[in-house]
């Protein structure tokens, strides 16, 4: 029997096209590397198109500098297709984002390897000599001349080598809660900004192009929490449809609503299969009632109808690399500058249902540029020499991570990974520079 059915040989290998991956292999085409992007679905874009994951939330810094280049060409493309409404906080379809992805990684020549699971990796000497994958032509090895990059989003690349990763908060190892996205077609969107303002107390405002509103059960004020609270106690919702529920329209998609919801907060494990299968399988029960409670309760949602379901978890953590440097919540609370620095966000810490413990975190007031920074060591693995990671998965601890993982970062993160395998450079500054002439805004 063969040991392999197929072996490809590139100059950079992505594995993972998702928000970080689809960046990379975009940066590393650019530099004039022949690419390879590898990816178990059949589209770029990861968490943010298959995730349905909308909007881009702002990192937060005055005067809105963004760190990517490709970011901002993103944007620019997206808005232009009527699918985004800014560069900042952005509403946008994460379908058309998908395609947005496929025609710029298609414009630069990366070779696209869908529907192609990485299921392992050959180390010797410290370096990474190959990464094994299974797909619908047998199993395959692939091999990077310059350099690999793990965009997988949970260090999958890391763990198949063996390379000791980190997952959840440094007591328990508890992941992050997860979600499972999904798209509702059909709605009015008059009708339903009125009873909005309605239950906001603000009868009659006009209605912006774009809205988003929530509602929980839990801590927080939204207009909208005791509607909840009812629909709960007369039993049209159970108490786990609640917790959480939050809404964004989509530009582009006249009465569509993207739903950031339903929310598992009691997951410890989602790198595990079967946790990953329970939140499907849960999931799409729990829209199932959204659905009938929306089309009995909700003023434009009779004719409301299921438009799409994530077929990706909605992760918010699950595994990191560790790296030559591991940024911690001290740094992003405290505003933290580094020379070797490829990214900047004042992006807070968000961590899903816990209360943090603040005062353990020191800002530094007197600090006059209000945000931190993240080194390009927190992309370089520990213990390999050809092996960078890029997007949610970098070296960070637990609540680091939780400002880390917002897309623009993760495309910045995706950037400078790309540019540094591409050009074989190992100075952050040089990265910077080099994302800098291209185009990318630091402070
Ligand atoms: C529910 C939810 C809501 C969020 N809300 C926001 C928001 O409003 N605004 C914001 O800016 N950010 C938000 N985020 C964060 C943001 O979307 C993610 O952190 C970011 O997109 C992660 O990018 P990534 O490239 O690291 O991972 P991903 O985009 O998830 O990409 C990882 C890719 O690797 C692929 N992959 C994984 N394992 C393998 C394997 N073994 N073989 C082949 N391919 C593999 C996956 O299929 C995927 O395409 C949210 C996240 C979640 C989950």
């Amino acid at each position: 029997m063969r040991e392999t059915d197929f072996e490809k040989l590139y100059d950079v290998v992505v594995l993972g096209a998702g928000t970080a991956g689809a960046a990379a292999a975009l940066a590393a085409a650019d530099c004039g590397a022949r690419v390879l992007a590898v990816e178990q679905f059949g589209s770029a874009g990861g968490s943010s198109s298959l995730g349905l994951v909308t909007p881009l939330m702002s990192p937060g810094i005055r005067n809105k500098p963004q760190c990517s280049y490709l970011g901002l060409e993103i944007i620019r493309r997206l808005t232009r297709e009527g699918a985004a409404d800014g560069e900042h906080k952005c509403f946008f379809d994460p379908m058309m984002l998908s395609m947005v992805l496929e025609e710029m990684l298609s414009e630069r020549g990366v070779t696209m390897l869908y529907h192609t699971m990485v299921t392992g990796a050959e180390v010797s000497d410290g370096r990474i000599t190959g990464i094994r994958v299974s797909n619908a032509s047998g199993t395959g090895i692939l091999r990077a001349s310059r350099a690999y990059i793990d965009a997988t989003g949970d260090a999958a690349v890391c763990r198949l080598a063996g390379l000791p990763t980190r997952h959840g908060d440094e007591e328990a190892h508890r992941n992050q809660p997860c979600s499972l996205r999904y798209l509702i077609g059909g709605v009015d969107p008059d009708r339903f900004w009125q009873f909005l303002c309605e239950k906001r107390g603000e009868p009659g405002k006009p209605r912006p192009e774009n809205f988003d509103g929530a509602a929980t059960l839990g801590q927080g004020s939204w207009a909208l929490n005791d509607f909840f609270r009812e629909a709960v106690e007369r039993g049209d919702l159970a108490k786990e449809d609640a917790l959480y529920w939050q809404f964004f329209t989509v530009p582009g998609r006249r009465g569509v609503l993207a739903f950031n919801c339903p929310e598992f907060f009691d997951i410890e494990d989602i790198t595990d299969a079967d946790r990953q299968s329970e939140v499907q399988v849960q999931g799409k029960l729990r829209i199932l009632r959204h659905l009938r409670f929306y089309r009995k309760y909700l003023p434009g949602f009779e004719e409301a109808y299921v438009d799409q379901i994530a077929s990706m978890v909605g992760i918010r953590e699950g595994r990191r690399a560790e790296t030559e440097y591991m940024l911690t919540a001290e740094d992003a609370y405290g505003w933290r500058k580094f020379d070797d620095a490829v990214a900047q966000s004042n992006y807070p810490i968000d961590i899903h249902g816990r209360t943090l413990r603040n005062q353990d975190l020191v800002r530094r007031e007197d600090e006059p540029r209000k945000y931190y920074e993240i080194p390009f060591r927190c992309l370089q693995v520990r213990g390999t020499d050809n092996l960078l990671a890029a997007g949610r998965n970098i070296g960070t601890d637990f609540v680091a991570q939780s400002s880390v993982r917002i897309m623009p970062t993760c495309r910045a993160l995706g950037e400078a990974a790309g540019i540094a395998a591409a050009l074989g450079l190992r100075d952050g500054r040089a990265v910077r520079e080099e994302m800098i002439r291209r185009g990318a805004e630091f402070c």
